[in-house]
């Protein structure tokens, strides 16, 4: 809050900054000026409106029932915003491993029950020494994975800590050292560099699929159920910010003359229109008027964000049919991911056997599936 205005004034630099290199490549605004930048050649923006309006209707409403049981299961009469991520009192927190050691034998063995070339890539990757998991005093944070062009076998950088969310970028980093292996065959490098909106597809998934064999990491079954439970959680709940983001995005670049009034009036309008009434935010009104400042995508990566919403569409849409054909959804993800760069969008989520499509009809019977497999958790 201390610095809210420096980076309003910072902000209003850059929008300006960036109009004027748009101008000055012959675009009328910045957003189009940066689709092209981006090579976003698969999608337009009336496409994102369509993805923002789906959001608002059919995922929002999941979000509002996962809230709806989160206060229920606290035994609370009002949500506020730091309740979403509490758990009930006495609650041990999950310890799905102990050492990075751990985590990478128990991930081993769910990949290899998932399909055995999956814990081969993790295997090759422990032979030449290419995982970094554990987390230590004076490591850089973060977590990814990093393609090696020569070899082929990647590398994974990570900081686990005997968390559930360790084992969630552990899978995830997994999903991606998979799609290396797979891409390495490919003639040029530059058919190894894939859009974003395909590359998380091979993390997101494999975040879905993994779920079926993370018994390894729980002796008890309401442990896994509960892992199960914070993942789909997860996977659902990020679509309405993202949505929020990128809608913002849209109105920041169409209207570059705005005044930092007229910015804090639509920010809160677009925040009011995908957030769950069920979270009671009263007295913090003040704060959420600058929250679009926390996104460093605004201000460093602009219109970088919705990628991951149609990667996790992507994603759901290959659980869904991995729940119905384990071999067959497996075999289409691994033939899109093998591909790598050389088609477009739409042809990569066609061999995956996806639709590109971020209709309100398409977006609705992805989320009754993930409505019904999380009944199934209840
Ligand atoms: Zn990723």
């Amino acid at each position: 809050m201390q610095d809210k205005d420096a980076l309003n004034e910072l902000y209003s630099t850059l929008i300006s900054k960036r109009q004027q290199v748009a101008q000055h490549a012959g675009f009328e605004n910045y957003r189009d000026y940066k689709f092209a930048e981006l090579g976003r050649f698969d999608y337009t923006k009336e496409d994102c409106f369509q993805f923002h309006e789906s959001v608002k209707q059919y995922i929002r409403p999941l979000v509002d029932l996962i809230n709806e049981n989160k206060r229920k299961k606290l035994g609370l009469n009002e949500l506020r915003p730091w309740d979403t991520d509490a758990e009930a009192e006495g609650t041990e927190p999950l310890r799905p491993f102990k050492t990075g050691t751990e985590l990478l034998e128990k991930t081993v063995t769910c990949f290899t029950n998932l399909r055995p070339f999956f814990g081969d890539c993790l295997r090759t990757m422990k032979a030449m020494d290419r995982l970094d998991l554990e987390s230590r005093k004076g490591k850089a944070p973060g977590g990814y994975n990093c393609p090696l062009a020569e070899t082929g076998a990647p590398f994974i950088f990570m900081n686990a800590a005997g968390q559930m969310s360790d084992v969630t970028t552990m899978v995830h980093e997994g999903g991606h050292a998979v799609q290396s292996f797979l891409t390495h065959p490919l003639e040029l490098s530059a058919f190894k560099e894939y859009p974003m909106e395909i590359a998380e597809v091979a993390s997101m998934a494999m975040e879905l699929f993994s779920m079926d064999h993370w018994d390894v990491f729980f002796d008890k079954e309401k442990d896994l159920k509960r892992a199960k439970e914070q993942q789909l959680e997860r996977v659902i709940s990020i679509f309405p910010w993202i949505a929020t983001i990128d809608k913002f995005q849209h109105w920041v670049y169409e209207n570059p003359q705005h005044t930092i009034k007229e910015r804090a009036k639509k920010w809160m309008e677009t925040l009011q229109e995908f957030s769950s009434p069920v979270i009671d935010w009263t007295g913090l009104e003040e704060y959420r008027k600058y929250s679009w400042q926390k996104q460093l995508h605004l201000f460093e990566a602009p219109f970088y964000y919705i990628e991951y919403g149609i990667a996790q569409l992507g994603a759901i849409g290959l659980w869904m049919q991995y729940k119905q054909n384990k071999e067959t959804a497996l075999d289409n993800y691994t033939a899109a991911l093998s591909l790598g760069g050389t088609r477009t969008l739409p042809e990569l989520y066609q061999a995956a056997g996806l639709q590109f499509n971020f209709s309100g009809d398409y977006i609705k019977k992805l989320m009754d599936f993930l409505r019904s497999e999380m009944e199934k958790l209840l």
